[in-house]
C-alpha cells in the first residue's frame, strides 16, 4: 500500500528506529513511547487490521507474537513481564490501519486498561 505509514517505514521511506527484521516481519519502536519498552511490531504484509485477516492468516498473527517473545528477551522484560496490545477499528483506538502488536515493558500495567 504506496500511501500506508508503517508500509513506508518497513521500505525505509520514512526513518524508524528498528529493533527487529525478517522475511516477513519487521519492529520498531512507537514514536510516543507509553512505556520504557514500546515496540511495535508488523507484518510486511499490508493487512489494514485484524478483521481483515483471513482463513489461512494464522501463521501471520501467530508470528507477531513470536517476534515480541524475541525483542521482549532482547529488551529483557519477558522474566518480570510485559503486555501486548492489538488495537483493531475505532472504538479500540487504532489510529494506524496496518495490522501492528505493540509490546509494553519495564513498567507495572494496570487492569483493565484505560
Ligand atoms: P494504534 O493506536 O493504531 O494501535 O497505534 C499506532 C501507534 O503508532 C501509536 O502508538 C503511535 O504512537 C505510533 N506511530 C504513529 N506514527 C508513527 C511514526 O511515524 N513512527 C513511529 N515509530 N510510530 C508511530
Ligand atoms: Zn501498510
Amino acid at each position: 500500500m504506496s500511501d500506508c505509514l508503517f508500509c513506508k517505514i518497513i521500505k525505509g521511506e520514512i526513518p524508524s528506529k528498528k529493533v527487529f527484521e525478517n522475511n516477513d516481519y519487521f519492529a520498531f519502536r512507537d514514536i510516543n513511547p507509553q512505556a520504557p519498552t514500546h515496540v511495535l511490531v508488523i507484518p510486511k504484509k499490508h493487512v489494514a487490521k485484524l478483521t481483515d485477516l483471513k482463513a489461512g492468516d494464522e501463521a501471520l498473527v501467530g508470528g507477531l507474537f513470536t517476534v515480541a517473545n524475541i525483542i521482549a528477551g532482547e529488551e529483557k522484560i519477558d522474566r518480570k513481564g510485559f503486555r501486548t496490545v492489538l488495537n483493531c477499528g475505532e472504538l479500540a483506538g487504532q489510529t494506524v490501519f496496518h495490522l501492528h502488536l505493540h509490546l509494553l515493558g519495564g513498567r507495572m500495567f494496570n487492569w483493565p486498561p484505560g
